[in-house]
């Protein structure tokens, strides 16, 4: 073993033959430096981890160690984030990116970003403008609020509110909504990181509103109501309406604050879901001020939306926190983008994709599965077993939790290889598919998955089979 780790070869060999390939031209030395000594190094633990009488183990010669680094820097030019095919029926899929974007939304972001914009200029007056003051006249339009301002995500939306009104004072919420959302969003560490004193009243299933009226004191900032999101308290269960809570707030001149999670514009009820007020309902009620995200129901970039009460909004602007939280241009064009669809009114509904997956007759996904059947049983690939059967689709993104959404599934079998496997290599391919594994089949869930990105899942599937199995 000494003598095989005494013939690796020497850095300063491997970088000459490199340095011979033309390899400096393409990755900065010490970038090269530092590959050649990790392949080095990886060799030498394989050599000392190897057994005593194992022969399959020898020396790499100079030319393919230099292949080794050269295959590690190209590793490097390859792209990290990239787009992926979500067979999963998890239609605002957190891991996956939340909301697609619309065709405008993308064009927006090309046509701001790829020069100068007027992102803090106000071109009326030529002197200095505000950046979220591109998308505070639409916001409330469409909403009916006063004000508006838009940040980072929501979960800096709920930061910067509570820092704002109840720094060192008592934030009132209720036990049963003290959530969390996953991603490391709880709303007990949220309040603390913000300087807000949490004052949790009730239980876990019941609230009264005389435990928000007892707990109402001179240190009481805020009461805050928060969406449960992604779940539900079901049986012997109280919980205070809004209504309440602003008149709660308004007999004693403590603002109350909705954080909604999802945020809504449009009536889902209409489309057969359980009732959810929408984010112009919420305002009705009175309440001071509400956040939400950008990326869940509302369809558009990750962003923190705060609409409510100008006088709170404007306390909220001036918060010097707001500008470690703020939003960038590439989101505030598509942002605005976004926004722009709901002006088309019950054609929203169709202009932004997460709309459409969730709304779409079942008979269209049907429609669409059956398209990709066709198109796969074309590609002869040997022996799979492909099959057409009925599921259920989630909402994912903490909306709509208990809501499942009934959907056309294509089950694909192979006999040389295990459901898991095959959704390994979906995963590795070209452009990934990330499919949905049960009973070892591989599910495509047609409702996620668009035309256009058939070809991505035949493709896949051919160059999994292409390779020796
Ligand atoms: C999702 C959610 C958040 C966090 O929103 P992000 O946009 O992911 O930061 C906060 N509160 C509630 C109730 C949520 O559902």
């Amino acid at each position: 073993m000494k003598e095989l780790l005494k013939n690796l070869p020497k850095i300063d060999e491997i970088m000459l033959v490199l340095k011979k390939r033309g390899i400096l031209k393409k990755a900065p030395r010490d970038v090269v430096l530092s590959a050649c000594r990790s392949v080095v190094g990886d060799t030498r633990e394989l050599i000392l981890s190897a057994k005593k009488d194992d022969t399959n183990i020898h020396v790499p010669s100079l030319d393919e160690v230099a292949d080794a680094v050269i295959g590690r820097i190209e590793n490097l030019r390859r792209y990290s984030l990239r787009r992926v095919v979500n067979a999963t029926g998890v239609i605002l899929h957190t891991n996956l990116g939340r909301a697609p974007l619309g065709k405008e939304a993308l064009e927006r972001i090309l046509e701001v970003s790829c020069g100068y914009s007027n992102l803090e200029f106000d071109l009326e007056k030529g002197k200095r403008g505000l950046r979220y003051d591109h998308v505070q006249r639409i916001l409330c339009e469409l909403s009916g609020a006063e004000d508006a301002l838009v940040v980072n995500n929501n979960a800096a939306a709920v930061l910067l509110v509570l820092n704002t009104l109840a720094l060192g004072k008592e934030a009132i919420v209720s036990r049963g909504e003290l959530i969390e959302i996953g991603g490391e969003f709880r709303i007990p560490e949220v309040m603390e990181k913000s300087g807000a004193i949490l004052r949790e009243i009730g239980t876990t299933n019941r609230t009264h509103l005389s435990d928000y009226e007892d707990a109402v004191n001179n240190n009481t900032g805020l009461i805050l109501k928060v969406h449960t999101s992604n779940f539900r308290i079901v049986g012997f269960t109280e919980e205070i309406g809004l209504p309440a809570l602003v008149e709660i707030g308004k007999n004693a001149d403590i603002p109350v604050m909705n954080d909604l999670g999802s945020g809504c514009f449009v009536e889902l009820d209409r489309y057969g879901f359980e009732r959810e007020p929408t984010v112009q309902e919420v305002l009705k009620t009175g309440v001071d001020v509400v956040t939400f995200s950008g990326d869940k129901l509302l369809g558009g970039p990750q962003a923190g939306i705060i609409l409510g009460n100008r006088d709170i909004l404007q306390k909220i602007k001036k918060n010097p926190l707001n500008r470690a939280l703020r939003i960038d241009k590439l989101t505030l064009a598509a942002l605005e983008a976004t926004m722009k669809q709901y002006l088309n009114g019950e054609d929203a509904v169709s202009g932004i994709r997460i709309l459409r997956a969730i709304t779409e007759p079942l008979a269209d996904v049907e429609k669409r599965a059956k398209k990709l059947l066709t198109i796969l049983k074309k590609s002869h690939i040997e022996g799979l077993v492909l099959v057409l059967k009925e599921g259920t689709s989630m909402t994912g993104g903490g909306a709509l939790p208990t809501q499942e959404i009934p959907t056309m599934l294509l089950s694909i079998k192979s006999p040389c290889m295990s459901a898991g496997r095959l959704g390994e290599r979906l995963r590795h391919c070209e452009v990934p598919v990330v499919v949905r594994i049960a009973e070892d089949e591989v599910l495509i869930d047609s409702r996620t998955v668009d035309e256009e990105e058939f070809a991505f899942i035949e493709e896949g599937l051919q160059q999994v089979f292409a390779e020796d199995v």
